[in-house]
């Protein structure tokens, strides 16, 4: 699968995005090692911090239905109809990451001009993830 085609899900499933308070609907596909795509989209809520980002969502899918292994996640989103912006991951969201993938794990966001790939370490330097636990 190319960046571009896992992008192309996250548009997808940026059109269930829930976002009737700040209008900036996202999408997210997450690419399992084993080739299957795990989607989501953010969910607001009017209490705002219990808001979820798509890219959680997706996690959340992903590691429900059993995946532990991951390669990349592309994220698509912006205000209103549009996806045209370049949506980097918040800092939970990196986090959660850390906790499941690889440092070389791709993040990869962009619109129909353009795509970025960056490694989670890149995104999250120093992170503090299950390693700093083990004996
Ligand atoms: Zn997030």
């Amino acid at each position: 699968m190319t960046d571009r085609e896992l992008l192309n899900q996250a548009l997808i499933a940026r059109e269930a995005a829930y976002a009737p308070y700040s209008g900036y609907r996202v999408g997210a596909a997450l690419l399992s090692v084993n080739g299957t795509v795990y989607t989501g989209c953010n969910m607001e809520n009017a209490s705002y911090s219990a808001t979820l980002c798509a890219e959680r969502a997706a996690f959340s899918a992903a590691i429900g239905a059993g995946e532990r292994a991951f390669r990349a996640i592309a994220i698509a989103g912006g205000k209103g109809r549009k996806a045209d912006e370049k949506v980097a991951p918040c800092g939970v969201c990196r986090q959660v990451m850390a906790e499941f993938v690889d440092a070389d794990f791709a993040v990869i966001w962009g619109n129909d001009q353009v795509l970025e790939r960056h490694s989670l370490e890149e995104l999250l330097p120093f992170a503090f993830d299950r390693k700093n636990l083990e004996d």
